[in-house]
């Protein structure tokens, strides 16, 4: 299956798109993941991402896209992914569809994470294990001992960009640029939305129902 997941900042795509991609059987792409680990292997791509980032703006479409059409190009995407992060921009969008179309093959299924003004407390509640690159909630999915990773015993803390001054920037970017989406895949008749609010099992349990009616 091929599948993309939208929904505003502390949604908690990232979370959700794993348990999803295993369930699947899919590789996980994560634009956020691949420009964070270029933002920590210093590439000049990292570089570049980094400066947006920081400021809680979307990175340039054109380094995005060629990012994402250098990934789905890798054998394990042949037969199924689910991108998590991209597209986010109507731009971005488009371009998928011509690079899969390309390809002889088409997107099967959006899936919108539907969330309400829960989000600011999820985001700012967001810590990050150093060690594995896990996503913990001080409030939602807390970790047992506070701190510290329960995978990988790896020390927790707050990313950058989820600090409440670039959340409000983060949020911004989502209703401009990328809420536009949900219409762009909506008249395609691609959009299956699902209430992503509540604990993260229940939200996991609410997805894979949604995709099992798909064909998932
Ligand atoms: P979020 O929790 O906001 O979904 P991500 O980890 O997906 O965070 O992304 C972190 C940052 O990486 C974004 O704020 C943006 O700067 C950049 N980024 C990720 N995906 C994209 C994309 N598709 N287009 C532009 N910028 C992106
Ligand atoms: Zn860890």
């Amino acid at each position: 299956m091929r599948l993309v997941l939208v929904g505003p900042p502390g949604a908690g795509k990232g979370t959700q798109a794993e348990f999803i991609a295993a369930h699947l059987a899919v590789p996980k792409i994560s634009t956020g993941d691949i420009f964070r680990a270029n933002v920590s292997q210093g590439t000049p791509l990292g570089v570049e991402a980094k400066r947006y980032m920081d400021a809680g703006k979307l990175v340039p479409d054109e380094v995005t896209i060629n990012m994402v059409r250098d990934r789905l190009a890798e054998p394990d995407a042949a037969e199924g992914f689910l991108l998590d992060g991209f597209p986010r921009t109507t731009p971005q969008a488009a371009a998928l569809d011509k690079l899969l179309a390309d390809l002889g093959t088409a997107l099967d299924l959006v899936m919108e994470l539907v969330v309400d003004d829960e989000v600011i407390r999820r985001l700012s509640g967001r810590r990050t294990c150093r060690g594995c690159g896990k996503v913990w909630h001080i409030e939602f999915d807390p970790s047992s001992v506070e701190g510290l990773c329960d995978r990988c015993g790896g020390e927790l803390f707050q990313r950058d960009d989820d600090k409440a001054e670039t959340i409000a920037e983060r949020l911004r970017e989502y209703a401009s640029k990328t809420a536009p989406l949900i219409d762009y895949y909506g008249a395609q008749g691609k959009l299956v939305g699902i209430d992503a609010t509540g604990p993260v099992e229940d939200v996991t349990v609410r997805a894979i129902d949604a995709l099992r009616s798909y064909g998932g």
